[in-house]
């Protein structure tokens, strides 16, 4: 099996360790203090809820009504082999992106040499860079 992220470091206790560890301790920043909040009060964080023995399916889940999958050529901004990058909205934010691999993994089942292609990637979409032969954020 080929490295992902999840093989270079063990997951260091269970989800009910966490979620002991965890369900008490949730705070917030001082947000509202913070010049670029852009609300006014504070806000608080949820109860955590605690671990699951059996989660329901993800939508998606083994390509299932997978919202990427069913993505076609004019949803696409940027494609190459293994990445592909949408807009989506509208939001009431000025843009929002989503880069995502074209096969199912998450985050911690992501293959190495996806994975280090991802910063890069995430760096150039947020500074309207450019990858290979086409910008970014071509109009
Ligand atoms: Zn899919």
């Amino acid at each position: 099996m080929p490295p992902t992220l999840a093989s270079a470091r063990g997951v260091p206790e269970t989800p009910e360790q966490f979620y002991e560890r965890a369900k008490n301790a949730l705070r917030m920043p001082p947000v509202e203090e913070w010049e670029t909040f852009p609300f006014e009060g504070g806000i608080r964080p949820s109860a955590l809820q605690p671990p699951l023995n059996d989660e329901k399916p993800r939508r998606g889940e083994g390509g299932v009504d997978c919202y990427a999958c069913t993505k076609g050529p004019y949803d696409l901004i940027w494609q190459d082999e293994g990445w592909q990058l949408t807009a989506v909205g509208p939001t009431g934010l000025p843009l929002v992106l989503i880069l995502e691999p074209k096969d199912h993994y998450d985050i911690e089942t992501l293959p190495a040499e996806l994975a280090v292609e991802l910063g890069p990637l995430i760096a150039s979409t947020c500074t309207g860079g450019s990858w290979g032969d086409r910008p970014a954020c071509d109009s």
